[in-house]
């Protein structure tokens, strides 16, 4: 790993059970690297040559207590193809919030993956199909309300977790990890 990138901790590492502090705005000097490094690793990371180079998992996302920062900031980096059409979203959050959500709920049917899940956890991880999320982003260098669908939703609900220490695991049913969730849009 160069030392160019974040170091990621895995999940044994108490610093992701923690509930991660609000950061105070506008940013500090410090809060805006931590987060522009989080970007830098997911962003480079969907990039074949770079990923061989410096040894990076491929990532949609990353929050800041994967690297032992306990404040609430996300980097998310997601590429999809709808209506044939390539739509990607980047942001570098701070302080997201779910401010509204839909009834429907929605999972990946190969599961979710983690950085710092290194060990299998197979099953269905339930999110919910349609959400919005207030943040302020820092590429935009404001507060933004972010109405997201589909894979973006998991991931942007897989890192807002992270914040308050929840690993995707523990949304897997324990007594049945494919059990059929009701109405739920499968991707
Ligand atoms: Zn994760």
């Amino acid at each position: 790993m160069s030392e160019n990138y974040v170091k990621i901790l895995d999940d044994k590492d108490p610093a992701l059970r923690k509930k991660a502090e609000s950061v105070t705005l506008p940013l500090s000097d410090d809060d805006r690297q931590i987060l522009t490094d989080i970007l830098k690793y997911v962003v480079d990371s969907h990039d074949e040559s770079l990923q061989e180079k410096y040894q990076l998992l491929p990532a949609s996302g990353l929050a800041a207590p994967q690297i032992g920062i306990n404040k609430r900031m996300i980097a998310v980096f997601t590429e999809e193809v709808i209506n044939d059409k390539k739509i990607i979203a980047k942001y570098a959050l701070v302080n997201p919030k779910i401010i509204s959500h839909s009834q429907q709920m929605t999972y990946i049917e190969n599961g979710e993956g983690c950085l710092s899940v290194k060990e299998p956890h197979e099953g269905y991880v339930p999110r919910y199909a349609r959400i919005s999320v207030e943040a302020f982003d820092l590429l935009q260098d404001k507060v933004v309300k972010i109405r997201a669908k589909g894979y973006l939703a998991i991931v942007l609900q897989h890192e807002i977790d992270h914040l308050s220490g929840i690993l995707f695991y523990d949304h897997i049913n324990k007594d049945d990890p494919f059990y059929a969730i009701p109405d739920a849009i499968i991707i």
